[in-house]
C-alpha cells in the first residue's frame, strides 16, 4: 500500500482502520454516518426543529456551530457560546449527539462540557497550535481539509492532532479550490479512497460546502458514500432562504429527508451498517 513517508508521519500509516466510538456512536469502516444541521445555530426555535427532523431522517450528530469564521466581517459571526443554552435543550429534545466547530483555543474548555466532538474548519487546518490543543481533549476531531491543501498536507494535519495522543480523528474533504467557479469549490471525489489507501483514518464529506448548490447536495453526497466515505457533514435548514449563512446550499428538511431515503437504499447495496429509525 501507497503509504506516506515514516520519517513525516508516524501514527498516520497505522494498517488497523480506526473507528472512532463516541458515546453511542460507531464512525468508520462498514458504517455510514451522517451528521446533519444549519450552518450556523441562529434561533433556538430553528435549531430545535431541525434537529427533531434531522435525528427522525436518520442522523447521528447535530451540525452546531456557535462560531462562524465568515469571509466578511460583517457578516453573520455565530451565536457564541451563550449559544449553549440551545445546544443544552436540542440534548434534551434528542439523542443526537452535538459537533462544533472550534475556531479558538480560549473556547474548547467551555465548549468540552457540552458537545461530543470538535470540529476544526478548513482555515484553520493549518493552525497546528489549535490542532495539538483540540487534540489533548479526550474528544472525537473532525478535521476538515484545507481548500488548497494536498493530501499530504492534510495527513501532517492530522498527524499533528495524533501526535499529543488523540487517535480518534475524523478526516473530511470538503471541495478544493479550481478554476471552475459554477460550483463553489470542487470535491475531490478520488480524495476518498486516495485517503483510504493512506491512512486508517475514518473519511466524511461535507457536500454542501464542496458544491455551494443545495441542488447538486444529493448527488454529491450519493457519490461519496459509493466511493467509500464513511459519513457526510450536511446542511439542513427550515427555511434556508431565510439563513442568515449559506443558505444557497442548505437542504430543506423535506429535501435532506428525500436524500437519506436515497442513501439508505444505497449503504445497503453497498453493505454499509446505517441504523435509520424511520424509512418508508
Ligand atoms: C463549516 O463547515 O461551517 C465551514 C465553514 O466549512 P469549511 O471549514 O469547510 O469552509
Ligand atoms: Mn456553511
Amino acid at each position: 500500500m501507497n503509504r506516506l513517508h515514516e520519517t513525516k508521519v508516524k501514527k498516520i500509516n497505522s494498517e488497523h482502520n480506526t473507528i472512532v466510538n463516541s458515546k453511542d456512536l460507531t464512525l468508520g469502516e462498514g458504517y455510514f454516518t451522517v451528521i446533519a444541521g444549519p450552518c450556523a445555530v441562529e434561533r433556538e426555535d430553528i435549531a430545535v426543529e431541525t434537529a427533531i427532523a434531522v435525528e427522525k431522517a436518520g442522523a447521528k450528530i447535530f451540525r452546531s456551530s456557535l462560531f462562524k469564521p465568515r469571509t466578511s466581517p460583517y457578516t453573520y459571526q455565530g451565536y457564541g457560546l451563550e449559544g449553549i443554552e440551545i445546544l443544552r435543550r436540542i440534548k434534551q429534545e434528542t439523542n443526537l449527539l452535538l459537533e462544533t466547530e472550534i475556531l479558538s483555543s480560549d473556547h474548547i474548555e467551555e465548549l468540552s462540557q457540552e458537545v461530543d466532538i470538535f470540529r476544526v474548519g478548513s482555515r484553520n487546518m493549518d493552525n497546528y497550535e489549535l490542532l495539538k490543543a483540540v487534540g489533548r481533549e479526550n474528544k472525537p476531531v473532525i478535521l476538515k481539509r484545507n481548500m488548497s491543501a494536498t493530501l499530504e498536507e492534510f495527513l501532517l494535519a492530522a498527524e499533528y492532532i495524533l501526535s499529543v495522543g488523540n487517535e480518534n480523528v475524523i478526516l473530511c474533504e470538503r471541495g478544493i479550490r479550481t478554476f471552475e467557479t459554477y460550483t463553489r469549490n470542487t470535491l475531490d471525489i478520488l480524495a476518498i479512497p486516495a485517503l483510504k489507501e493512506l491512512t486508517h483514518l475514518p473519511v466524511i464529506v461535507d457536500p454542501s460546502h464542496s458544491t455551494g448548490k443545495s441542488s447538486l447536495v444529493p448527488a454529491a453526497s450519493k457519490a461519496a458514500l459509493a466511493a467509500g466515505a464513511d459519513g457526510l457533514i450536511v446542511e439542513v435548514h427550515p427555511n434556508p432562504a431565510n439563513s442568515y449563512s449559506d443558505g444557497h446550499q442548505s437542504l430543506q428538511i423535506s429535501e435532506f429527508e428525500k436524500m437519506m431515503k436515497e442513501i439508505f437504499e444505497l449503504a445497503k447495496v453497498l453493505g454499509k451498517k446505517f441504523d435509520i429509525p424511520i424509512l418508508t
